[in-house]
C-alpha cells in the first residue's frame, strides 16, 4: 500500500489527541466584535493590539495610494519592486525606532528564517531561547550553524554556553516579549552577554513595537539601546501586522548589518515586494502610534491590562486558583491563562464560545506539553465592559470546574 494512506491514520491521531485545528471564517464588525462562522462574537484572539487595522486614517492611506501605485508591486524590491512608498517606509522606520537604517520585508515569518541563514552558517553557533518563536527556530535549522537552546530566560546557563562556545560567528536570538507567554526579556543582561562574548543579539518584538517605550518604539527603545546608545551588535526585527495593524516586518541596525541583509537574505531578494498600498498605510500607522492618539490607546490598553489582573486575581472571588488554573505574570496584552491538558484547555474555550466569546486554546508544539491555555490578547479596541465580561464568564467556568 501506498505511503500516501497514512495521512488518514495521521490525521485521526491528531484528532484524538485534541491537536486538530481548525479555522473559522471571520468578518470584523466595529471594535473588538467579530462575525464568527456566522455569529457575533466578542474577540480577544487578535494581535491587533492598538486596534489600527480598521483605523480610517489607514483605510484612507490605502485608497489613495491605490489610486497611485496600483495594486501589485509586480516582482522583487531587488527588481522593479523597490517603490517611492518602500523606500519612504523604511526612512521612516529607521528614524522611528532611532537605529541608522531599516530593510522592509513582506512577512515577519520569512523575514526570521531568512535572516538567520544570511547572518551565520555552518561551524558557526546560535544561542536562542527555548520559548522563541517558531520562525527564529526554522531560520536556525536552514543556517546549519550549530544550535544551543537555552531554557527560557536562564541567562546564567546561556552565559556558561556562550563561554563553552569555540565558534568565532555567535548569534544570539530571542523574542523581545514572548508570543505566548507574555513578558518581556531582559535586553540590558542579553545586550551584556553578546557583548562580553563578542555575539550580535537578533531580537523579535512582535509584541512590543507599537506598544512598549516612548511612543511605542519598542522594547530595544524600552532598553534604552537605540538614538545615542545603538549597539553595534544587535539588531532588531519587528512586525507589522500586530499593533501596526497591517502586514509585513522589518529588520533594524547597523548600516554595513543591513546592507548585508540586503545583499544575503534569499526572502528579500526571492520574494515579489509588499504592495506600496500596504507601505502608504504603514506610513500612517506609524504617524498614528508615534501621536498623542498613539498615547492615549497605550494607556487605555494598560488600564485593560491592570483591569483583567484584577479580575481574575488568585484569591479572588474567581476562583481560577481553586480550578487550578493559572494567569501568568505578565505586564503586556498577552494575558495567558494556563489550564494544563488539552481536552480541559478546548472544553473552557468551548464554555467562552457558548457565552459569545473568543479567547483561543493554545495547545502543544506551541506551547510545552501540559501547559495548554487560554491566550487572552487584549486590545485598545476592547472596552472596560469587554473585559468585566470575559472576567466574569471566566469566573463562571472556573467555579464550575473546580466542582461543589
Ligand atoms: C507573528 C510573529 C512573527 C511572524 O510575523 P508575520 O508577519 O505574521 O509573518 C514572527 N515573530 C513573532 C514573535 C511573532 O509573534
Amino acid at each position: 500500500m501506498s505511503w500516501l494512506a497514512e495521512f488518514d491514520t495521521r490525521l485521526e491521531e491528531l484528532d484524538a489527541a485534541h491537536l486538530t485545528r481548525t479555522r473559522r471564517v471571520v468578518v470584523p464588525e466595529t471594535g473588538a466584535r467579530l462575525t464568527v462562522n456566522g455569529r457575533s462574537m466578542l474577540a480577544f484572539c487578535s494581535n491587533d493590539y492598538l486596534g489600527l487595522a480598521n483605523h480610517p486614517a489607514l483605510k484612507a492611506a490605502v485608497h489613495e495610494a491605490v489610486d497611485r501605485y496600483g495594486v501589485g508591486a509586480g516582482s522583487s524590491p531587488m527588481v522593479s519592486g523597490f517603490s517611492a512608498a518602500n523606500a519612504a517606509l523604511e526612512d521612516e522606520l529607521a528614524g522611528f525606532v532611532q537605529l541608522p537604517r531599516a530593510l522592509y520585508f513582506y512577512a515577519g515569518y520569512a523575514t526570521n528564517a531568512s535572516i538567520v541563514p544570511a547572518l551565520v552558517g555552518p561551524g558557526d553557533a546560535i544561542f536562542s531561547d527555548a520559548l522563541n518563536h517558531a520562525c527564529l527556530i526554522d531560520g536556525a535549522r536552514l543556517s546549519k550553524a550549530s544550535i544551543h537552546r537555552f531554557d527560557h530566560a536562564d541567562l546564567a546557563a546561556l552565559d556558561r554556553q556562550l563561554a563553552a562556545s569555540p565558534a568565532t560567528r555567535k548569534l544570539l536570538i530571542s523574542d523581545a516579549v514572548f508570543s505566548m507567554d507574555g513578558d518581556v526579556a531582559d535586553i540590558a543582561a542579553l545586550h551584556a552577554l553578546a557583548q562580553a562574548h563578542d555575539a550580535l543579539l537578533l531580537l523579535d518584538d512582535a509584541h512590543g513595537f507599537g506598544l512598549l517605550g516612548p511612543q511605542g518604539r519598542g522594547a530595544l527603545a524600552a532598553a534604552g539601546l537605540t538614538g545615542a546608545q545603538a549597539s553595534p551588535r544587535v539588531l532588531y526585527m519587528a512586525t507589522l501586522g500586530k499593533a501596526l495593524g497591517v502586514a509585513g516586518a522589518f529588520v533594524a541596525g547597523p548600516d554595513r548589518l543591513v546592507e548585508w541583509l540586503l545583499q544575503k537574505t534569499r526572502s528579500y531578494t526571492y520574494a515579489t515586494a509588499a504592495p506600496a498600498l500596504l507601505a502608504e498605510s504603514l506610513r500612517a500607522a506609524l504617524r498614528v502610534v508615534g501621536s498623542g492618539e498613539g498615547d492615549e490607546r497605550r494607556a487605555h490598553l494598560a488600564a485593560l491590562i491592570a483591569r483583567l489582573r484584577r479580575g481574575l486575581a488568585p484569591g479572588s472571588e474567581a476562583g481560577i486558583d481553586a480550578a487550578g488554573w493559572r494567569l501568568m505574570p505578565s505586564s503586556t496584552a498577552i494575558q495567558p491563562l494556563v489550564i494544563g491538558s488539552n481536552a480541559d484547555a478546548l472544553r473552557v474555550m468551548a464554555g467562552l464560545q457558548e457565552a459569545g466569546l473568543w479567547v483561543p486554546a493554545i495547545r502543544p508544539p506551541t506551547v510545552p506539553a501540559g501547559t495548554a491555555r487560554l491566550r487572552i490578547a487584549l486590545s485598545a479596541a476592547h472596552s472596560a465592559a469587554d473585559v468585566d465580561t470575559l472576567a466574569r464568564t471566566l469566573q463562571v467556568l472556573a467555579r464550575g470546574a473546580a466542582g461543589p
